[in-house]
């Protein structure tokens, strides 16, 4: 038996690289303590309430749950983003 037996198909990347990591935390929230995501979904009306062990991303009072920072292009599964990028097209998401 080898130490390292290839695995017949690669696993799903599901790692996420923070855009722009200078000016972004990723964070878990604490406490049932109200706080709200900066941004609604698309054909929502309301703003969606961050809870307890949520991840979520924070640039200074803005607040956004993993969905919406993958949305706005805060966070990107695209691990090569630097290379192609995706930091100046970013304004290319719908707000
Ligand atoms: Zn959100």
């Amino acid at each position: 038996m080898t130490p390292q037996e290839p695995t017949p198909e690669p696993a799903q990347d599901i790692r996420l690289y923070v855009l722009e990591p200078e000016n972004w935390q990723a964070r878990v929230k604490l406490d049932w303590e109200k706080e709200y995501c900066y941004q609604k979904n698309p054909g929502e009306d309301f703003f969606h309430r961050l809870v307890a062990g949520e991840v979520y991303f924070q640039r200074e009072d803005e607040r956004y749950c993993l969905n919406c920072a993958l949305r706005r292009g805060i966070v990107t599964y695209d691990r090569l983003n630097w290379q192609h990028g995706t930091k100046k097209s970013r304004t290319n998401f719908p707000i």
